[in-house]
């Protein structure tokens, strides 16, 4: 088997940003871009406005392209496969060893990983460079998936637009949500913020604002448990939302079932109990509401809305390193400061996997131009 000098794993924009960097140094280096998605987020993603260089913005898909073609331009190999583990092999006998000594047949001495495809098909390196991104969290209700994409979404500033004079569900309770929840405002008839506990993990600043938009109501302590969905009997409007007996603020739509009493909001005012109106006769197509549960009172009821957009955070898909590397209690990648390497000399890490704060194209791109000058200062 062929050993490469360095595997990329993940195809946005740090993968393509180390690629570029190792095929401009002459590394020819492999990326294994995922079977399914390659490109990460920002292929899905319309608009991208802040990623410098582009004053007119440009598409995230072709921005994607572009970086793809930049690196396919100086060598990189692309395998369109997921990794299913990597693993440092414990001898490189069984190797063809060109990359192993030097001319004057000094070794290197250096480890080398085995990975495994979702294919059967192995690569063996002489360095790994993770930058497989993250994933959205998932709420795991009945009817997520079934609607996602027709009603359900995990980005607001792709499908906002879609939700325009409609009413309008954000779950979640840190800075994701309150950001999303405040710019969907522009769009929706009415945003409704819907958080699990009474007290935000958000910053404080967000949740003023949130308080302080009359479009935005707070729905703390309560949890969604289904989401349904149909074709709308008439497209829901501003005016008619808000036709319940003890108008909800927000405009909601709200069946409250049990005894009478109220689901907490998050600005200490209650819904009157017993309220009821009914949902949009599901037949086939997309979200028409919820199904919500108060944590503290047990009561439950229903909620008439025509997007739920879920914002619980990330998870970093590194689950395929096993313990190779060490993470945080999330699943993020720990790397030595401001450099890539982890606690496995050999391995680095880029990108969204690492990094829980910035999330940005821009700064996942900077860490994978770091990455790759570590690896090369590694391989040296
Ligand atoms: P986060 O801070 O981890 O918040 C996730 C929220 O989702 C929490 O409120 C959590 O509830 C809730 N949650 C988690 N799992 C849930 C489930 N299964 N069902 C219902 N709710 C669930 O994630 P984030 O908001 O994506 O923020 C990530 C990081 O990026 C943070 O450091 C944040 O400050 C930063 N960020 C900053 C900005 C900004 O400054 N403009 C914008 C966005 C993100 P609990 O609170 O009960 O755990």
């Amino acid at each position: 088997m062929t050993l490469r000098h360095v595997v990329i794993i993940g195809s946005g924009p740090a993968g393509y940003t180390a690629a570029i960097y190792l095929s401009r140094a002459g590394l020819r280096p492999v990326m294994v871009t995922g079977a399914l998605t390659p490109g990460g987020q920002l292929v899905n993603t319309t608009e991208v406005e802040n990623y410098p260089g582009f004053p007119d913005g440009i598409l995230g898909p072709d921005l994607m392209d572009a970086m793809k073609a930049q690196a396919e331009k100086f060598g990189t190999e692309f395998i369109p496969s997921d990794v299913e583990s990597v693993v440092e092999l414990p001898s490189t006998s069984d190797l063809d060893t060109d990359l192993d000594t030097d001319a004057d047949g000094t070794s290197h001495g250096k480890p080398t990983f085995r990975l495994t495809l979702d294919t059967g098909e192995e690569l063996d390196a002489r360095a790994v460079i993770v930058a497989t991104g993250s994933t959205y969290r998932k709420l795991g209700v009945p009817g997520e998936e079934k609607y996602s994409g027709h009603g359900v979404s995990y980005c607001a500033t792709c499908d906002g637009f879609f939700f325009r004079n409609k009413p309008i569900v954000v779950v979640g309770g840190g800075d994701s949500a309150f950001e999303e929840a405040l710019y969907l405002t522009r769009f929706g008839s009415s945003v409704t913020l819907i958080h699990r506990r009474g007290e935000f993990r958000a910053s404080a600043i967000m949740v003023e604002r949130a308080r302080a938009n009359e479009k935005l109501t707070l729905l703390a302590d309560t949890v969604v448990t289904a989401i349904h969905g149909g074709v709308p009997a008439a497209t829901p409007s501003a005016s008619d939302a808000s036709t319940v007996s003890a108008p909800a603020p927000g405009g909601l739509k709200l069946n409250l079932g049990g005894p009478a009493g109220g689901l907490s909001l998050g600005d200490g005012n209650a819904i009157g109990g017993g309220l009821s109106l009914p949902l949009a006769v599901p037949t086939a197509g997309e979200v028409t509401g919820i199904d919500i549960r108060n944590t503290v009172t047990g009561e439950t009821g229903t909620l008439t809305t025509s997007a739920v957009f879920v914002a619980i955070g990330h998870t970093p898909a590194t689950g395929f390193l096993g313990g190779l590397v060490d993470k945080d209690g999330d699943g993020y990648v720990l790397v030595d400061g401001a450099g890539t390497c982890t606690s496995h000399p050999g391995v680095f890490a880029a990108g969204d996997c690492v990094d829980r704060v910035y999330r940005q194209a821009i700064s996942a791109a900077g860490m994978g131009c770091r990455a790759a000058l570590d690896a090369q200062a590694y391989l040296a």
